[in-house]
């Protein structure tokens, strides 16, 4: 046996949120790679996204789903299961959503929809894959945090966002700890800068572009295959010791 063949997922499913586009497209590039039946979830359906999957030969299904609704991750779950033919093997909590702004301004409409969408939707769906993944005697749950959840990151203001991360960081390490002796492994990443919609905004900022390149050790902005990569270690038998890490791909932001 190569070590290469720890990194396979053939015969495995993941369900992975915020699927279709961004980081958690890259994670789905990966894990589909290494030959995973990926069920992609998202808030928009973007079928033309599943169709290039199949066409290149890959096993992949789409559930619709917004997680701010508290009803959604338990059902994305269930239906997973479905569509998995009963044994979901590793969930990938991806969806996220980024507010800045001042603290005392910040509105707590924001706020809630926040924490709703970045923490309780990742609390959620971690509570309704836990119980089949008890019965399986394995699984793996990854959970995508951030470097704002380890450092605050300027010159933007974003409280809240660190907040959720945080929070995201220590249910992970939470959550390994209470379920490692039933098989279950739980990590996160806590990506840098990445190219996504998520960053292009700030990333071409005449202020906020130059601060945070500059404040990256490589000076560069990372791509979601660079978090596609670290979650294929972390979601394959690659990490089989691994569990409540939380990986930092940052270009080196948070050494300094
Ligand atoms: P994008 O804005 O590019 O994509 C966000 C993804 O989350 C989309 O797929 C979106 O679905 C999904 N999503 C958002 N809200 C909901 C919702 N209510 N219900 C269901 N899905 C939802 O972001 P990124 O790819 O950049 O971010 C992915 C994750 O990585 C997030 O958790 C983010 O916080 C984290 N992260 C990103 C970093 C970066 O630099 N980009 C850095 C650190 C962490 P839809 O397409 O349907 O809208």
């Amino acid at each position: 046996m190569s070590v290469f063949d720890l990194f396979r997922l053939d015969g495995k499913t993941a369900l992975v949120t915020g699927a279709t586009r961004g980081i958690g497209l890259g994670i789905v590039e990966a894990l589909t790679d290494a030959g995973a039946h990926v069920i992609m979830s998202s808030r928009v359906p973007k079928p033309e996204v599943l169709a290039r999957f199949r066409e290149a030969g890959h096993k992949v299904d789409y559930i619709q789903g917004d997680v701010q609704d508290p009803a959604v991750p338990g059902r994305l779950i269930a239906e997973a299961l479905e569509l998995a033919g009963g044994k979901l093997d590793i969930l990938v909590n991806n969806a996220g959503v980024a507010q800045h702004g001042d603290t005392e301004a910040f509105p707590a409409e924001q706020y809630r929809r926040l924490m709703d969408i970045n923490l309780d939707s990742v609390f959620r769906a971690c509570q309704a894959a836990l119980t089949p993944m008890r019965k399986q005697k394995s699984g793996v749950i990854l959970n995508i945090g951030s470097i704002s959840g380890l450092v605050s990151n300027i010159p933007q203001r974003q409280a809240a966002y660190n907040a959720s991360k945080a929070a995201v960081h220590m249910l992970t390490k939470s959550l390994a700890s209470d379920y490692a002796e039933e098989g279950i492994r739980v990590n996160a990443i806590a990506p840098g800068y990445i190219t996504t919609d998520m960053t292009n905004g700030g990333l071409s900022d005449p202020v906020w572009g130059p601060v945070w390149r500059d404040m990256t050790p490589m000076k560069r902005p990372g791509d979601a295959m660079d978090i596609g990569a670290a979650a294929l270690y972390l979601c394959s038998p690659a990490s089989a010791y691994v569990t409540g890490e939380v990986l930092v791909v940052d270009g080196g932001y948070t050494v300094r």
